[in-house]
């Protein structure tokens, strides 16, 4: 009789209630590997860390939190697991500094942030700019208090669990692994049911160049069944990253209709996209907003990259044409 090489890791997942209307949810993950027990992603905040508690975790046994990225419905509940089991917390590189960099001058992120909305034709950017109540950044004191690693001191020798980069919903996105299985945890890279939010973390990166790469990296795995960060385990991933990278692909060609010889701002572009429930940019709430805005711009920054379209700057405006 054949007998496998792993054993196939035991996992649970906890359907965690978080304060964001569009998604209600987060799921996190206890695995139990042959080197030890972990929890990938920890949920929003005290509520999340006391229902997860409520539902049988056992922090006491958890012997390291793995963050998908650094969105605060993945990781606020771990800030609370590691400050009062002493779990250590982990996180991408990329997002590791960015935290970092966050912490050293918060104000300095949020002028910055302004400047890009402003420049993006946003007429209101002081209300849409990063503020310390946006639920995905929210709590940036409790940032400030992490002890957090980045992959690199965690080998995968000590989890049996294997790290892959997908840079694009965040700029230290990460994907695990279990060893010998054709699992993967997929954060917010990969959702059933949602196209993950792409947007911009500075003035100049490609991040949905970054994320269409990480997917086309993704489907080259040998994995079929994804663990999202919302929403339950599905299979057929390579099947949802066509559908992915083909929506995107179908965004672009309705900003180019859009744009159509036109001189736009991203925000004047946004206001015309069409968005999930035939929704307006007036019907949104401020996070809301800020996503489909970012969208736009992230989108824009991918076609300028790839010479679908062009930038000019005039009166501090940032205009598209094609
Ligand atoms: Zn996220
Ligand atoms: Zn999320």
């Amino acid at each position: 009789m054949k007998t496998s090489r792993t054993m196939n890791p035991e996992i649970k997942m906890f359907t965690v209630p978080i304060a964001i209307r569009a998604l209600k949810f987060a799921s996190v993950y206890r695995i139990k590997t042959e080197k030890g027990t972990y929890l990938i992603d920890a949920g929003m905040d005290r509520a999340g860390f006391d229902f997860l508690l409520n539902s049988g975790v056992d922090f006491s046994e958890i012997d390291g939190i793995l963050l998908t990225h650094l969105h605060i419905d993945h990781l606020g509940g771990g800030v609370i697991a590691s400050e009062k089991y002493g779990i250590p917390l982990y996180i991408g590189k990329n997002d590791l500094e960015f935290i970092f960099k966050m912490q050293e001058d918060v104000d300095g992120y949020a002028g910055n942030d302004e400047k890009i909305l402003e420049m993006n034709g946003v007429p209101d950017p002081s209300s849409l700019a990063f503020r310390k109540e946006n639920p995905v950044f929210a709590k940036l004191d409790e940032y400030a208090r992490l002890s957090i690693n980045s992959f690199d001191k965690l080998p995968v020798t000590k989890t049996g669990i294997e790290y892959v980069s997908t840079p694009g919903h965040s700029p230290g996105s990460t994907c695990f692994i279990p060893s010998g299985t054709d699992i993967i945890f997929t954060g917010d890279h990969i959702l059933e049911k949602i196209t993950p939010n792409i947007s911009y973390y500075d003035g100049v990166t490609d991040f949905l160049g970054h994320y269409i790469d990480s997917l086309r990296k993704t489907a080259l795995l040998p994995v079929n069944n994804a663990y999202p960060g919302h929403g339950g385990p599905f299979s057929n991933v390579k099947g949802r990253i066509e559908s992915l990278l083909s929506h995107h692909t179908t965004r672009m060609e309705e900003i180019l209709n859009i744009i159509n010889g036109k001189m736009m701002t991203a925000y004047d572009i946004a206001c015309n996209m069409t968005w999930s429930r035939g929704r307006h940019l007036d019907s949104m709430n401020h996070m809301e907003k800020k996503f489909a805005i970012g969208e736009a711009i992230s989108h824009l920054r991918h076609m300028e990259t790839t010479g679908m379209c062009s930038t000019l700057e005039k009166n501090n405006l940032i205009l598209y044409k094609n």
